[in-house]
Order: structure tokens, then sequence, then C-alpha cells
């Protein structure tokens, strides 16, 4: 009785839940440089996902009529997903995401070959090659992490020199997230296939970017991920080449033909397929508006802003992407400063431990540890404009010039990159370990 009581009192007095949730940003326009991140769910993906939402939420392994009726979109999607990289719809998995994609196709390689344990891929990948490599030699495999040129470009006889008999697979991404270099996927595939080793690529970053086409590459595996191509988090896509051996993660249920356990997120499949759709309608204007926006930007800074340089090769190169380094301040400052003006950019250093590590991306092409933490990318997308461009190109300059006036960092010191971050917070009576 007393329980029955307190229960119904707690039920009485609990707030109401907040279902209006929308950012602060909503009192301020938001200036969005951070589509290599993630990107605005398209309009149109989110009509074709809200009637699974509201009415058809049947599930898609039923096998009365309101789960059929869901398969056929699933299959719908599928056959999207397919004609976006030139696969046929059998050879799509759907998974949960980008990671979950890189992870399955390396686990996959390593659980049908036993008696191979030897898998290279890059030291430039998404953490998700990165930690699943390190995890993976811990657990006792061998895996080499090729170097990379400073212009972040990969020797393909190194890659090619690096194959062994004992290689199961050769996983290397299709296009950078932080500088958008672009690796040579097609000749990577054809070394892989003289040793016949199997070959991944990690093709996250490209899709409405770069034209994809599964065959004509010869890659065995290929990731994509939803969020990327303007359609929601938390689902993604791995593209198995038929007669592969192949070898589940996610085990459980018989969903995705035996290939991925899990009841399918149908909601979000169908606006990954939309998605699909768009990217391929929106490549041309990716390539020709969006680029020329890019260009505009990266000019301008490198013109109009001393001691700045881009990191990495102009081309090849996604079209939306460029990584710049402001010498003598640091990334973190000019983001947050950014942030203030509702501009969102980002940069590949990673907080850990209270310090910020520098991007292991510049730092593998030879960028020193203080350039590659003064490095801020920009990545534009379909819904940037001329004038988002030019409110940035207004403030940047005065917000590296007043950094720049407080900053530690000497723009007199003779070598930038062997200058040294805590010699010159001492000389400055600053403790090391904080950032302005
Ligand atoms: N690979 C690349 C190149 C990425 O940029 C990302 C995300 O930033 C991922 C993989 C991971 O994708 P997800 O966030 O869907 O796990």
């Amino acid at each position: 009785m007393r329980l029955t009581l307190s229960i119904t009192l707690a039920a009485r007095v609990r707030p109401k839940p907040d279902f209006s949730v929308k950012p602060d940003m909503s009192q301020q326009k938001l200036y969005y440089f951070d589509n290599n991140a993630t990107t605005r769910v398209a309009p149109e993906v989110i009509d074709v996902m809200l009637p699974f939402l509201r009415d058809m939420w049947g599930n898609a392994s039923s096998a009365y009529q309101f789960g059929s009726q869901v398969k056929k979109h699933l299959d719908d999607a599928r056959a999207q997903l397919a004609a976006l990289i030139n696969a046929d719809p059998k050879e799509i998995v759907f998974t949960s995401c980008g990671t979950e994609s890189n992870n399955t196709a390396i686990h996959s390689a390593l659980a049908t070959s036993p008696g191979k344990r030897h898998v290279i891929t890059t030291a430039v990948e998404h953490s998700a090659n990165i930690k699943y490599g390190e995890f993976l030699q811990r657990r006792g495999y061998e895996v080499t992490f090729l170097p990379v040129e400073s212009d972040g470009s990969l020797d393909l006889h190194v890659l090619d020199q690096a194959v062994r008999t004992d290689t199961a697979i050769v996983s290397v991404m299709w296009a950078n997230n932080e500088t958008g270099a672009i690796f040579p996927i097609e000749e990577i595939a054809a070394i892989c296939r003289s040793h016949g080793v199997l070959f991944h690529t990690d093709a996250v970053q490209t899709p409405g970017k770069l034209k994809l086409d599964v065959k004509a590459t010869g890659v065995d595996f290929l990731s994509l991920s939803a969020h990327k191509l303007h359609a929601p988090k938390g689902i993604g896509m791995l593209y198995v080449k038929k007669k592969t051996n192949y070898q589940p993660f996610v085990i459980g249920g018989h969903q995705e033909r035996g290939r991925r356990g899990g009841t399918e997120n149908v909601p979000y499949i169908v606006g990954f397929g939309r998605a699909a759709e768009l990217a391929m309608s929106t490549l041309e204007d990716e390539n020709t508006r969006v680029r020329a926006l890019r260009d505009r930007l990266e000019n301008a800074i490198l013109k109009t802003i001393p001691n700045t340089v881009r990191n990495g090769s102009k081309e090849p190169r996604l079209p939306n992407t460029t990584n710049i380094a402001f010498d003598f301040v640091e990334a973190e400052a000019v983001l947050m400063a950014l942030d203030q003006l509702g501009i969102c950019a980002s940069s590949g250093s990673a907080c850990t431990t209270g310090a910020v590590d520098p991007s292991h991306v510049l730092t593998a092409m030879g960028i020193s540890p203080m350039r590659a933490r003064g490095s801020v990318r920009f990545s534009l997308g379909l819904y940037n404009t001329a004038e988002e461009v030019d409110y940035v190109l207004q403030h940047l300059p005065g917000i590296i010039a007043k950094l720049r006036s407080i900053s530690p960092l000497d723009a007199k010191q003779p070598d930038n990159e062997t200058f040294d971050l805590k010699s010159a917070r001492q000389a400055k009576d600053e403790p090391a370990g904080q950032t302005r």
C-alpha cells in the first residue's frame, strides 16, 4: 500500500519531459562549416522517414502483411544504396554506422582466414580503424599502419612491399576526413588483387562528392555512413562483394540474410536510401558550386592572413574540405572565438586527460605538433552560401590577429617547426598544459 502511494506521488511531482528541444543556437544564425563531422538531415529525407515512425512501424522480418509491406521499402532503400555505388542490392549489408562497417570488414577478413594474422591500414585513418587496429594488436595480431607523405599521399610502392603472405586484409580510406586527401583506390585495389588479399575502403566521406563505382574500382568491402550524406546518425552500410567469405560482427537474428543481427532500423534505412538518391543528384553541385566556395574561402584566408598554410595537397582532394594551419595560435581558441559568432568548424585534435593532442593525421604527414595544434578544418556542404563564406572571411582575420597579440607563441620565433610551446609558456611565466 505504502509502495503504491509513493509511486503515485512520484509520478505526480515528476516534471513533464520537455520535447521542445532546440539548440541554444536557435537564437543566432548558424554558419555550419563542419560537414565532414556530420550533415544536416535533408527535408526530403525526413519526409520519407516519418511514415515509418508514425504508421508503418512493423517489423520488416514479420511474415504478415504489416511486416512484408515494410520489407518492400527496406528493399527499395537497399536498391538505392546499391545504385549509389554500382553494386547489386544483395551486396549491401545495413549496419549501425561507419565505425561498425569498418570493424566488420576487418573482423570478417580475420575470422574467415584464421591462419592470417596481419592487417594493413594507414596512419591517417579515422579512429574507427586506428583504434580497432590497436585493439587487434593487443589481441596478438600484427597491424601495419602505413606512413603517408608530407602532402598526405600514400606511396603505393610502400603499400605493395608491406603485403605479406599472412596479410588478411588491406583497409585504406577513400578520402581523408581531416584534409580531404583522396587515395587512388582503383590502384590500391589492383595491388591487393595481385597479392590475392582482400581490400576494404572506408568511403564514409565520399558520397555526393566523388563518383563511386565498386565494380570499376574492384574493392571487396566498402563502408558508408548515413549522417555524412544528409541522413540521420546511427545507420550505415557495408558493401560486401559477391562470393566474398564473410563472418558477421554483430551476431544474432537472421536479419540482412544472416550477415548482421538486429532488427532493421527501417525509418533510418529508408532515409538513407533517399539520401543516396540525393547524393547522386547533387554530385555536380558539390563539384562546382561548393568547390568554388571552398576555394574562395581557402584562397582568401591564405592571401589575407599572414603565416597560414594549407595542410595537404591541393589536389586530389574532396571538393568541400580545406585544412589550414594558423601559426602562432591554438586551434581550440580559434574555434571558441568562431563559435561565439555562430560559426562551426573543427580541428582534428583530441582532448585527452585535459591536454590537447594534435591531430594524428597532420602529425603523420610530418607536420609539427605545434603547427598541427593551430590547424582548423572547414568542411562545406550543399547548404552553404557565398554570404556565409563572406561572414567567415569578415571575422576570421580579426580573430587571428587578436589571438596572436595575446599568444605565448611568438611570431618572432625563427623556427616555428621546432618552437616549443611549453618553454614559451614558461618564458611568459604561464603554467604549461593550459590553453588560452
Ligand atoms: N570513417 C570516416 C572517414 C569518418 O569521417 C567517420 C566519421 O567521422 C567514420 C568513419 C565513422 O562513422 P560513424 O560516425 O558513422 O561511425
